[in-house]
């Protein structure tokens, strides 16, 4: 008898029949002797839906109160599918954030999980329930209710799988894996038996939505397997494992990341301490900064760029017209037309020439890089938007990535990837 954890995803609780299946696999599961946690996601697009709905009668919504909001698709999807599996004949009960006791910091929007109570759970499983937890959300210690940011049911699933001491976590989804590149950009992407966390993280980190960054690290530091699959066929997905001893490939993925803007600021004295009052601005507001660039300095002035996720354009907006004034800076630029493209390995360390290849290859296209920043196993370059999708299946093709293809038909055209992105963060 084992523990087993499963998320579904949104898509993969979209409508009655998908919810009913769902349950049916949890039912069969728990028949086969397994103890069983289910963590969903809200409906379909509900969470997006919910999101617009606040913006069309409040600009400036609160962050307590978008939460408070933000938090009721999950509940939704929690209570149908338990009702789905009652009616099977099965017991199931449902628990959001606070029933289960998931203790997060207050940064609405983006809260970090900091303990969870799991006596409940126990509790309903030795009792033999199917236990349906709302992912995405949990609560503060003043006991108003938070959610973890944008996909956020994965980190869900994770910490509950490593608070319970479960082997493994598995996540199912849309797709049947971690593929080299995202199989609706690349078509010829091939899925990976297995990764390991630190590239997966990089991956994560690099815009590749199949996980969420934080629940990999919640994996790797509480070292929870993850079996990324598909909710529609039954067949063997990824495995997000340590794996210390293999042959490190020197590119396993290629990553786009069509969410994040970049910043200009012109003509900022160069000198001491400058820099620091931009960020320090930008971090006051909890803004999260990537990519960061200072030119060399003309006549004891410089530009300024980073990159920071669109959503807070308009904040970072504000912020800029105010460091102007501070800083007596010349003017600001703004581009959310920017992608940031990425290749993870971690055999890229040892190998030197790696980063000259990818630089190479998009000049080949025609493809002109405006930012670059590394780590020891990713290359990321900035590039017009209007470019990521040549711009990710050519660097697939040159560093030998390519598979046959078998996504030819799936691949969403530019605005439904764009949607896509959009709906990651
Ligand atoms: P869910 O709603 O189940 O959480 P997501 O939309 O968050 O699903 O994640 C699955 C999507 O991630 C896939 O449909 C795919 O388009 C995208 N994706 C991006 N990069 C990758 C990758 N390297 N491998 C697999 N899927 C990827
Ligand atoms: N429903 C939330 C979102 O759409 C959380 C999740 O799906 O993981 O971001
Ligand atoms: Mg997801």
């Amino acid at each position: 008898m084992s523990l087993v954890v499963a998320k579904f995803g949104g898509s993969s609780v979209a409508t009655p029949e998908r919810v009913k299946n769902i349950a049916h696999l949890l039912v069969e599961r728990k028949s086969q002797g397994d103890d069983v946690v289910a963590v969903v996601s809200a409906m379909g697009s509900t969470t997006d839906n919910l999101i617009d709905l606040a913006k069309a009668v409040n600009a400036h919504p609160s962050g307590r109160e978008m939460d408070n909001l933000m938090s009721t698709g999950e509940l939704v999807s929690m209570s149908v599918l338990a009702l789905a599996i009652e009616q099977l004949g099965e017991k199931a009960m449902g628990m959001n954030g606070r029933q289960v006791g998931i203790i997060t910091n207050d940064d609405f929007g983006n809260a970090q999980i900091k303990e969870i109570h799991t006596d409940r759970i126990h509790e309903a499983l030795k009792e033999g329930y199917i236990v349906i937890v709302a992912g995405f959300q949990g609560i503060d210690e003043d006991g108003d209710i938070t959610t973890l940011g944008r996909g956020g049911s994965d980190t869900t699933a994770v910490a509950i799988a490593a608070s319970l001491g479960a082997d493994v976590c598995e996540i199912y989804t849309d797709v049947d894996g971690v593929y080299s590149a995202d199989p609706r950009v690349v078509g010829k992407a091939q899925k990976l038996d297995r990764i390991s966390y630190e590239e997966m993280l990089e991956l994560a980190a690099a815009g590749s939505g199949v996980l969420h960054k934080r629940c990999v690290e919640f994996a790797r530091n509480f070292d929870v397997k993850i079996h990324t699959r598909s909710s529609f066929e039954n067949v063997p997905g990824t495995i997000v494992e340590d794996m210390i001893d293999v042959e490190k490939a020197i590119v396993s993925g290629v990553a786009y990341d069509n969410s994040e803007a970049k910043f200009t600021l012109r003509g900022v004295e160069d000198t001491q301490g400058v820099a620091a009052k931009v960020f320090n601005e930008l971090a006051k507001r909890k803004i999260s900064v990537d990519m960061i660039i200072q030119n060399i300095s003309e006549n004891g002035f410089t530009d300024i760029s980073f990159t920071s996720p669109t959503s807070e354009l308009e904040n970072v907006k504000k912020i800029l017209e105010e460091l102007l004034t501070k800083l007596s800076a010349r003017s600001y630029q703004i581009n959310d037309n920017i992608s940031k493209i990425s290749i993870v390995g971690a055999g890229m360390k040892a190998n030197s020439g790696v980063a000259a290849k990818m630089f190479q290859t998009l000049a080949d296209e025609g493809i002109n890089i405006s930012m670059i920043s590394t780590s020891d196993i990713r290359t990321s370059v900035v590039i017009d938007q209007t470019q990521f999708k040549h711009a990710t299946q050519c660097l697939h093709t040159a560093f030998g990535l390519d598979g046959t293809e078998i996504f030819e038909d799936n691949t969403l055209s530019e605005q439904e990837l764009k949607d896509k992105a959009n709906k990651g963060r």
